[in-house]
């Protein structure tokens, strides 16, 4: 009843006509579908979930006591200043805390970042096929969006160059980027860095930091970069390999003016107390962080040949995730895989229709991830 009185009402209002205009056509962020959706559509008991980059170990135990020890204190507001992980953080980290922005995961420091430095109807340059948070920043902040194109899908520094025009007020950069694997040697950054005017701000979007400096030694040390380009904002989060994305926390490191001005618009308690101590719990287990990084890379020596023998392209990453060329519409086996059970991230809302990405799992979730696959492929 109340459902149809209030139909009627909207009826009579035409919200479409109310809305902001950069919102009436925004697209939302696709998350992975969860576990428990195909649970209900299928009604199958075992799921495997390779959609969103989660860390397949879990977290550390620690981290889970210390939200178990704060459960009695759910009154209480949070540390507004996230006194103690700045602290342990700039321990980790040897910066100081004045570097620090903390935010309930790094995705909510974009708009942060728009907020400081990007006036409505100024430009923000990003690369084509970069993570879509970035372009969604733009829309919701009113700039204007530039997208450089890439090759190979990867970030062309020279084209980012290409693309600057006076009113450009920021740059994201993923590194590596989500979805295409695709990432900025030292080198490469720094010749970028010398060429941009330093009244740029650079973002750094460093969420597979932990397995990508492990992986490859080419990779950025841009906290050295941030004291030579102090126009660049580094941003990591708790979520991928410390296994933390259901509490949402993540940083930004900066120069401790940046900092100043993001901590100003910042909402007050943005980070939960529960997030706060589990990730001062997770920083401490840098253990569980090396047996992770270790599982995915054996997960990617099962998926190489796999893929290989399916005779399917792959981006790699040096991250947590592969992103599988299917050269034909990737949907319909996106749909199979769901049926046997198995999720991975269709990418045609990247303009990637073709792709898969598909996260590193466990050495059991990936065998029966590629007997699916092979499955899907083969079987038609
Ligand atoms: C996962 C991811 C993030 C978001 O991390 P949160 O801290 O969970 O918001 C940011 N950037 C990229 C490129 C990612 O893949």
């Amino acid at each position: 009843m109340i459902q149809q009185n209030l139909s009627e009402i909207t009826m009579s209002i035409q919200f479409e006509k109310l809305v902001n205009a950069n919102i009436a056509n925004l697209q939302p962020y696709i998350p992975g579908k969860p576990i428990e959706e195909l649970q209900r559509e299928l009604g199958l008991d075992k799921i495997i979930k390779l959609a969103s980059n989660e860390n397949p170990l879990g977290s550390s135990p620690l981290a889970s006591q210390a939200v178990r020890a704060c459960a009695d204190e759910l009154s209480i507001y949070p540390d507004g200043s996230c006194y103690n992980l700045k602290l342990a953080l700039a321990k980790h980290l040897q910066i100081q805390a004045e570097n620090l922005t903390i935010g309930n995961g790094s995705d909510t420091l974009f708009p942060l970042i728009a907020q400081c430095f990007v006036p409505a109807g100024q430009s923000i340059l990003i690369s084509e096929y970069s993570f879509i948070s970035y372009s969604l920043t733009a829309k919701i902040a009113q700039a204007n969006l530039i997208q450089a194109p890439t090759k190979d899908y990867g970030c062309d520094l020279q084209a980012m160059l290409d693309h600057i025009q006076a009113d450009v007020r920021v740059i994201f950069i993923a590194n590596p980027n989500n979805p295409t694997g695709t990432w900025l040697c030292e080198r490469k950054l720094i010749e970028f860095l010398n060429e941009l005017p330093q009244n740029i701000i650079v973002v750094l979007d460093e969420a597979y930091y932990e397995y990508a400096c492990i992986q490859e030694n080419t990779y950025p040390n841009s906290l050295e970069l941030l004291q030579l380009y102090p126009n660049l904002i580094i941003t990591r989060t708790f979520s991928k390999a410390y296994g933390l994305a259901g509490l949402r926390v993540g940083y930004a490191i900066s120069h401790p003016e940046v900092a100043d001005y993001l901590n100003r618009v910042r909402k007050p308690f943005n980070v939960s107390s529960a997030a706060q101590v589990a990730a001062c719990a997770a920083l401490e287990d840098q253990e569980f962080v090396k047996q992770s990084i270790e599982i995915n890379k054996q997960g990617k020596q099962q998926w190489y040949p796999a893929l290989e023998k399916l005779e399917l392209n792959y981006l790699d990453s040096p991250g947590n995730f592969l992103t599988v060329d299917l050269q034909r519409d990737a949907k319909p086996v996106y749909q199979d895989l769901l049926q046997q059970g198995v999720i991975v991230r269709p990418l045609a809302n990247y303009n990637m229709p073709q792709h898969l990405r598909i996260s590193i799992g466990l050495p059991e979730e990936n065998s029966i991830a590629i007997q699916a696959l092979t499955q899907s492929l083969t079987s038609k």
